[in-house]
């Protein structure tokens, strides 16, 4: 009975995000089932065969054969880039595409690549990019001996901040990003509650360590926030240059 009454007790610790304060108050010298709790259990999930194959229970965005999750973020028709091999191509002017289903917090895999071709410079080279809800932005850029502005290379958040290391391949060669975002809360009154956040591996490597967003990005001036759904399509950019992307999946967390 000792030990039910303590599951409970640790239970509502738990709810209340308490875990350390609660085990502080367990005697030492007592008995060490009072700091374990079995309820709830933890979910299984089945990792892919490797760490960019889409675990068991994500949600697939594009793998390789059509962009039917997928649709034209200027009108809503049909999403008009390519598919090319098992990419989907960015066309120049079909305009940027968005995810038909909304998300909020959430972990990201998603593979790009720019072109073999070295075409521009700076921000004219293989640019395109992910933006989180529609509209926080995680640069994609050749930033492979490419200057540009540290807080527009690849792996920034877009105007805001630069990227830890720059841990890009070459033209042409795939790479990935591992993204974990954390939606802002907004107060009924349209107040923010509690801004973005944000975490990016590129390649694997760590650029973004849970990273505090400033607001959507901006191209002009400073960001700020406006109030909008706890879940907001993703949306892919078309920034004139043929950037392909394969293997996209997501976990709403
Ligand atoms: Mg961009």
């Amino acid at each position: 009975m000792i030990i039910r009454f303590s599951h409970f007790a640790m239970s509502v610790s738990l709810a209340l995000s308490s875990i350390v304060c609660f085990a502080q108050k367990a005697p030492r010298n007592g008995d060490p089932k009072l700091t374990e709790y079995w309820d709830p259990a933890v979910r299984v999930v089945t990792p892919g065969k490797t760490n960019a194959d889409p675990p068991s229970d994500a949600i697939v965005l594009f793998d390789g054969k059509d962009l039917s999750k997928w649709k034209s973020d200027n009108d809503g028709s049909a999403a008009k880039w390519k598919i090319e091999g098992n990419a989907m191509v960015v066309v120049k002017g079909a305009g940027n595409i968005s995810t038909k289903e909304a998300f909020g917090d959430c972990q990201l895999h998603i593979e790009w690549r720019t072109p073999a071709e070295v075409v521009g410079e700076s921000q004219g080279r293989g640019n395109s990019g992910i933006f989180l809800m529609g509209k926080y932005e995680l640069q994609v850029l050749d930033s492979y001996n490419n200057r540009t502005y540290s807080n527009g290379q690849a792996g920034s958040i877009y105007k805001q901040f630069p990227p830890l290391v720059n841990a890009s391949r070459g033209p042409g060669e795939w790479q990935t990003y591992d993204i974990i975002f954390t939606a802002p809360m907004f107060y009924a009154d349209g107040a923010l509650k509690s801004p973005a956040r944000i975490t990016v591996f590129h390649n694997g490597v760590l650029v973004q360590n849970n990273t505090t967003i400033w607001g959507a990005t901006q191209y002009v001036g400073t960001p700020n926030y406006e109030p909008h759904a706890s879940k907001e399509p993703l949306i892919l950019q078309d920034h004139g240059n043929p950037v392909a992307y394969r293997n996209i999946w997501i976990r709403p967390i």
